[in-house]
């Protein structure tokens, strides 16, 4: 047996004339197989491909039954051929007969052929085929022989990405790459939205394969290795990166896979076989990538990600891609597919041409969501694998209703969500036209419909939802998509700009709640608590920290000079609470006075009611305070004991159930008797079934997110709320509640035509 006479660059050199030759694609295919089996000395040499239907098809061979061409099919993890595209794992076998995997394929005549080398040919991490060469004798092949095929293995990625080969399958049969995929994650936001991937982090796809100087390759990589070492310096050392925990976690994962030795190893030999930098950065990467689908440890699947990262910043490096031409380049339909990624970062994409978000981790109360959601775009979350199945430019659809992904949508399910899209449409539609008109029920009651907002983006949804006003502004959000506090100049603007927007419409302003689930990097005083959502939090992290909370009344009074302000205290849990903040409102008042400030024309102070003690003096409660709102979200944590965030209990209790709804009916009732309003502005407020609870409770004014109050008013239209209250009031009393409350509330609807 003679070793093989050339080594990889030839190879690599012969296939970019062939490349370059006016041939067709089978007939280049067939000259490929062809060198490559004269370049190893081997007798055998064959390509299968894969097709979306996880078949492997024969494509060309050197050696083997030419007849069976097109017609010898594996399944992906039959035989040999089959295990490697699964696996994507190379076989290098001295006696392939006798490994359990192996069939025989009668049409190919193999069956005289001992050695075997296996490659899956890979792209971005995907398998798309695999190629094969094969000897009579019983040989092991050596390691640079296997690199030498792997390398070539890359060259055919590019011409089964280029879409060259698919004029060689017969009609109706597509290939794997364009094979339609489903994914499913969580529903971060509602809506759909069809449109096109854009990767976050790009990947940048690789086409120039082949150098013309290895040496001058080497030195260009260690000069980019080089700049990309300095680079993650620089951002490591950026301030609002130092506090940033988990970003500042995947930087240090960075920086140590940048000084990774057999990482950049491996980049090195790749070129020395005659590949350009960047084609070895994409080998390498996705060799490591297409082995990694298959580790099950999620701690080594994230650094895998961390390398994909780095991969990918590497690459734009060698060539030279900005952020800029990336911006530019972004269709109009942009749906961004992102492993992770900070609020801010969401808010460079213009909005008009974001039409979805997909991440593959993230929580629902993460800042990113949060702000998608003021957005308006729809949002799943925990899609694993999101990012290495899709390609930018990729057809993809967002379902945020039923936590969907659909990647290469086959055309029927396309246009029955392009279906479903138009039928969203008209309802929006609908509710716009409902927009002007009062929000009063079939029997005359009228209900103020107001909506929670936070950020600047949120405000032209004022006008466009026909709010009655803002029931709550989230002041600390400005606060979480801040890298450092901010000033309270700025935090004057936002009010003003707020109170500009609303146009005398009310609007309540809550002190910053921040804690539990909403940790603002850069605030070090807030340490690591055992039990956030019942630690320091809210106001009484406020009042121990009075300078934040003076800076924000004071910013609040003076964005409301000649207007009325409505300040609202969060996770209220004893009455003295109250009094202490309005003895710092207070003080800010005269302050101001003092100093000629023009002041609100009336001041209101609100409590909002979240913890359950308050509910065992709810009389002194409405004394005390100028306004209640119920923040059910918190109240419903702290009842049930269930944690707002825990995606495992999420359905397990229900809001609509008799205790619930008898304490929701105890504040309203206890509102009344002193005529103190009361409000919700939790989530329950934007479910039209809920709403409609409330409002038979008694509640007159609820608040909810924008895209709820259409729904929630074509609702109350319908409503007959005498009816209701008397249906309620029985079905809460005394020991009669035998049907789930949520039941009977949709039998309610039902007979009486209420959409809900
Ligand atoms: C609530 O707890 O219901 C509420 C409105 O406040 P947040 O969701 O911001 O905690
Ligand atoms: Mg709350």
């Amino acid at each position: 047996m003679r070793d093989s006479v050339v080594g990889p660059r030839v190879l690599l050199k012969r296939l970019r004339e062939l490349m370059a030759e006016p041939l067709g694609p089978q007939e280049r295919l067939d000259h490929i197989v062809r060198d490559i089996a004269r370049n190893m000395v081997a007798e055998v040499c064959s390509l299968y491909v894969l097709r979306a239907d996880s078949v492997l098809e024969l494509y060309a061979t050197e050696g083997l039954n030419p007849g069976s061409v097109h017609l010898a099919q594996l399944r992906l993890g039959q035989g040999l051929v089959g295990t490697i595209a699964a696996s994507a794992r190379a076989l290098n076998l001295s006696n392939a007969q006798e490994h359990p995997a192996f069939a025989y394929l009668p049409e190919t005549g193999e069956e005289i052929y001992h050695s075997f080398l296996g490659v899956p040919v890979l792209r971005a991490g995907r398998t798309l085929g695999v190629l094969v060469v094969q000897n009579r004798t019983m040989r092991t092949y050596r390691e640079d022989e296997v690199e030498a095929l792997e390398t070539t293995a890359m060259v055919i990625a590019e011409m089964i990405a280029a879409g060259d080969l698919a004029r060689l399958s017969r009609p109706g049969i597509e290939l794997d790459l364009s094979r339609p995929v489903s994914m499913t994650g969580l529903a971060f936001n509602e809506g759909v939205g069809l449109g096109h991937v854009v990767l976050h982090e790009p990947r940048i796809v690789v086409t120039n394969l082949f150098n013309e100087d290895s040496e001058a390759e080497v030195d260009r990589l260690d000069a980019a290795l080089g700049s990309l070492r300095l680079s993650i310096d620089d951002m490591l050392s950026r301030r609002e990166v130092a506090f940033e925990g988990e970003h500042r976690d995947v930087l240090e994962a960075y920086r140590m896979f940048a000084n990774d030795r057999g990482w950049v190893r491996r980049l090195e030999e790749a070129i020395r076989n005659g590949l350009t930098a960047e084609a070895a950065v994409e080998k390498v990467q996705s060799d490591m990538r297409a082995r990694m689908v298959h580790m099950t440890d999620p701690y080594m699947r994230e650094r895998m990600s961390d390398f994909d990262d780095l991969a990918n910043r590497l690459l734009r490096q060698l060539m030279g891609r900005s952020p800029d031409d990336i911006a530019a380049a972004l269709p109009k339909d942009s749906i961004i597919v992102a492993r992770s990624m900070g609020a801010a970062e969401l808010l460079d994409y213009p909005r008009e041409k974001l039409r979805g978000l997909v991440l593959e981790d993230s929580a629902i109360t993460s800042h990113v969501v949060i702000v998608a959601r003021a957005m308006g775009i729809p949002v799943v979350g925990q899609v694993k694998g999101g990012v290495s199945m899709s390609e930018n430019g990729d057809a993809v659809i967002v379902d945020g209703e039923e936590g969907a992904v659909h990647l290469r949508p086959q055309s029927d399910v396309e246009s029955a969500y392009a279906e479903k899209v138009r039928f969203r449409a008209r309802r929006q539609q609908l509710y716009r036209e409902l927009r002007k008109k009062p929000s009063v029920s079939r029997d005359g009651v009228s209900v103020d419909l107001m909506m929670n907002a936070g950020l600047a983006v949120d405000l032209p949804q004022l006008a466009d939802a026909g709010a009655a006003g803002i029931g709550l502004f989230r002041t600390e959000l400005q606060f979480m998509v801040a890298s450092t506090f901010p000033r309270a100049e700025a935090q004057e603007r936002l009010y003003r700009d707020v109170l500009d927007a609303a146009q005398g419409k009310p609007v309540t302003f809550r002190t910053i709640d921040i804690g539990g689930d909403k940790v603002l990097p850069y605030f070090k005083d807030a340490g690591q608590e055992e039990n956030p959502a019942l630690g320091w939090r809210a106001v009484r992290l406020t009042l121990d920290r009075p300078g934040l909370l003076r800076t924000q009344v004071r910013a609040l009074l003076r964005a409301a000079g000649g207007r009325e302000l409505r300040v609202m205290l969060p996770m209220v849990t004893e009455l003295g609470e109250i009094a202490q903040a309005r003895e710092i409102i207070d003080r800010e008042v005269r302050h101001l006075s003092r100093f000629g400030h023009h002041l609100p024309n009336s001041l209101k102070i609100g409590a909002m009611l979240e913890v359950p003690s308050l509910l065992f003096q709810l009389d002194e409660l409405m004394q005390t305070v100028d306004f209640v709102s119920v923040g059910s979200n918190d109240l419903f944590q702290f009842v049930m004991a269930t944690d707002r965030g825990n995606s495992q209990l999420a359905d397990r209790f229900d809001a609509l159930s008799v205790p619930f709804l008898r304490i929701l009916r105890q504040i309203a009732q206890a509102g009344k008797r002193n005529e103190t309003p009361v409000t919700l502005c939790g989530e329950l407020a934007g479910k039209p079934i809920s709403a409609m609870a409330l409002i038979g409770l008694g509640y007159r004014a609820i608040s909810m997110s924008p895209a709820a109050i259409g729904p929630v008013k074509a609702m109350l239209a319908e409503l007959p709320v005498d009816d209701l209250t008397t249906f309620m009031n029985e079905n809460l009393a005394g020991m009669s509640a035998r049907l789930p409350m949520r039941a009977l509330l949709h039998t309610f609807a039902d007979d009486r035509g209420i959409p809900l």
